[in-house]
């Protein structure tokens, strides 16, 4: 079993089995800009000083054991590729879903905020990649912390590696009576620059 639960706990999300599907560290501008807005204009946990982090993929099948009534679902703009759910509570980011992921995989990142314990049980997994190291501007790129794997497994853009295991975490993840396009539908997306 693993939870997911945000700062404030009010919200709680559950997965029947602690099944990562895989696990890298991104550094994308989209995945830091979604922590920081949620910061900002949400009052979300202070995100890490670098542009990185730790992201765990688990099946899109979960239930909500707390707080419905507080999970959030927000679009930074109309043109947003990944939707995130939080807490309207505290503005800690649960989950995100993304296109790409087919309604069968959904990411969490909460384990990046040394605030408060998000996940129930720490990831097990390895890392297995970096990527999207070009997002980083040049004088932030030294404050990433060291990268702890293979070199080759440093990607400028999305990792190649990822991209592989597509096809078997399409099939390994799950869509459940509750999902992250679910959340959506009960509690409505709003999109921030609407
Ligand atoms: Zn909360
Ligand atoms: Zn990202």
């Amino acid at each position: 079993m693993l939870t997911i639960q945000c700062q404030c706990e009010s919200t709680a999300l559950r997965w029947q089995e602690a099944k990562e599907l895989w696990r890298l560290e991104c550094c994308c501008s989209d995945c830091s800009a979604g922590i920081r807005y949620l910061h900002e204009a949400k009052g979300g946990p202070q995100p890490p000083d670098h542009q990185m982090l730790d992201t765990v993929w688990l099946p899109n099948d979960f239930s909500v054991v707390k707080g419905l009534e507080n999970i959030g679902v927000i679009k930074r703009s109309e043109e947003a590729r990944n939707t995130l759910i939080y807490c309207t509570e505290c503005g800690t980011s649960l989950i995100t879903d993304h296109e790409v992921y087919g309604g069968k995989v959904v990411i969490t990142q909460i384990q990046n905020f040394p605030q408060f314990q998000g996940m129930s049980v720490a990831p097990t997994m390895p890392v297995q990649a970096r990527h999207f190291v070009d997002d980083v501007d040049a004088e932030s790129r030294d404050r990433l912390p060291p990268f702890r794997g293979r070199q080759s497994e440093i990607y400028g853009s999305v990792s190649q590696t990822l991209i592989d295991a597509f096809p078997r975490l399409y099939e390994q993840g799950s869509t459940g009576d509750m999902n992250a396009q679910r959340l959506a539908e009960i509690r409505g997306i709003s999109c921030v620059e609407a």
